[in-house]
């Protein structure tokens, strides 16, 4: 037998699943609905995500090195990345998706513009050996028709890599899970504003820019995006917190052209069931965001570069068909590499956004160049670096006086 397997989606999580899958010879079938799509998304990605992915360099629009972070009193702590070679990547997300999924279909996935809009899973248990296939109704756009033609497709296994909103998960009730909403702007800046941000990013902390989270600006190819989130509580807000954020940087931004404006959800917290009998979920499908940082792309990504290898393993090469346990190997490795970092970023979060007094504590530690180099370690290369012990006790000191100032600095 030769497996089967369908992934819906091909953002960051879909692709980087069909390629692998696709690469071990595995008859993949790659969903996408808007091949064009342009995500509004920051577009921030890690250093060590250019090299495990093999991206190119005209994929990253700019090498950012340093991070300007301002505070609710804006108090303003720059940072900057000494070391040769090091930055975080910006790439526009419909460059970056688009190569990866190209690279996908390259490597033999069967790209289909299509949206899927029912997944029936087979009567029979999972447990009593069932191998009946899972039939995706979609419908083909592959004529330029949105409507498209109604077309099904029976396959073995099925990735949901569909995003925060994703319908997979709602066919296997897979749960619902917190999510932040985020809300971005494209802005077109004037050349010699945007020489400014031609190698640095902003990021604002305060109640009135994200009463939970920060507010950003990042600099792109020809313009910034200018954006921030919030959880899904404060939703009615949102508006009203970008108004925030254009506010503080409207000195730079000046009256730049707004040639986009959209949000989106945003997956914060894992969902209750990732794996149901034949069916996987990754990256945002999953829940894969983590807090605090509000970082997604490089952990979609991995997730489901981390499921189709486990794929590929239990499958033999695509000799036969997993099972839900083994598929769930791929949670068991996903939480032993990367649990330990989603509970310090939960922890942060709770401590350090939960007050402007807490923000101006935060603002202030970041100004520390251990903290800097402890934080930056662990988001551009994506380990957990333990300090030494006479580093650790300083941070901590220093957390427990920031903290207590912030409340004499916050607004
Ligand atoms: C405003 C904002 C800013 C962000 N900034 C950053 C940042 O700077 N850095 C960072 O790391 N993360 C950021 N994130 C998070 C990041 O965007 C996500 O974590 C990431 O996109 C998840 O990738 P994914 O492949 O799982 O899902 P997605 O990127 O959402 O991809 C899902 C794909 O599935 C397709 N699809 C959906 N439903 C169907 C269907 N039924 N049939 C066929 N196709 C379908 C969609 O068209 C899409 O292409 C941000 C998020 C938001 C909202």
């Amino acid at each position: 037998m030769t497996l089967r397997v369908a992934v819906v989606g091909s953002g960051p999580a879909g692709s980087s699943a069909a390629e692998t899958l696709a690469k071990a010879g595995i008859e993949t079938y790659l969903f996408e609905r808007k091949l064009d799509n342009a995500k509004p998304c920051g577009g921030a990605i890690p250093l060590c995500m250019v090299s495990e992915f093999d991206l190119p360099p005209e994929i990253v629009d700019r090498q950012v090195r340093n991070m300007k972070m301002i505070s609710p009193s804006n108090i303003e702590v720059d940072i900057n990345l000494e070391k040769p070679g090091e930055y975080i990547g910006m790439c526009r997300r419909e460059v970056l998706d688009g190569f990866m999924r190209d690279r996908a279909a390259k490597l033999g996935a069967n790209l289909i513009n299509g949206t899927v809009h029912k997944l029936e899973i087979p009567t029979v248990p999972e447990k009593s050996g069932n191998t009946a296939p899972y039939t995706l109704h979609y419908a083909d756009h592959s004529d330029g028709n949105k409507v498209g033609t109604q077309k099904t497709l029976q396959v073995d296994l099925v990735i949901g890599a569909d995003g925060a909103n994703s319908r997979v998960a709602k066919a296997i009730k897979a749960g619902d899970y917190n999510y932040a909403i985020a809300f971005q702007e494209r802005i077109r800046l004037p050349e010699d504003k945007m020489e400014y941000y031609q190698n640095l990013a902003e990021m604002y902390v305060g109640n009135d820019v994200s009463p939970d989270f920060y507010a950003w600006v990042f600099p792109k190819y020809d313009h910034v995006a200018v954006g921030t989130g919030t959880m899904r509580v404060n939703q009615a807000k949102i508006k009203q917190l970008q108004a925030g954020i254009r506010g503080p940087c409207g000195q730079t931004v000046g009256r730049g052209r707004n040639h986009q404006n959209r949000s989106a959800p945003d997956s914060r917290t894992s969902r209750p069931r990732r794996v149901v009998g034949r069916v996987a979920l990754v990256g945002d499908a999953a829940g894969t965001v983590t807090k605090s940082s509000g970082e997604g792309i490089y952990f979609a990504a991995k997730s489901a570069r981390m499921c189709a290898e486990t794929i590929v393993e239990y499958s033999q090469n695509g000799s036969r068909i997993p099972t839900e346990e083994d598929l769930k190997v791929y949670l068991k490795r996903w939480d032993k590499k990367y649990g330990i970092t989603y509970k310090v970023l939960d922890i942060l979060q709770t401590v350090f956004y939960r007050s402007d007094a807490t923000r101006e504590a935060f603002v202030e530690m970041c100004a520390d160049k251990d903290v800097q180099r402890l934080t930056f370690d662990s988001y551009l290369y994506k380990t957990v670096v333990p300090a030494n012990p006479f580093v650790q006790m300083k941070i901590t000191a220093k957390t427990i006086g920031s903290l207590l100032r912030g409340n004499a600095l916050a607004p």
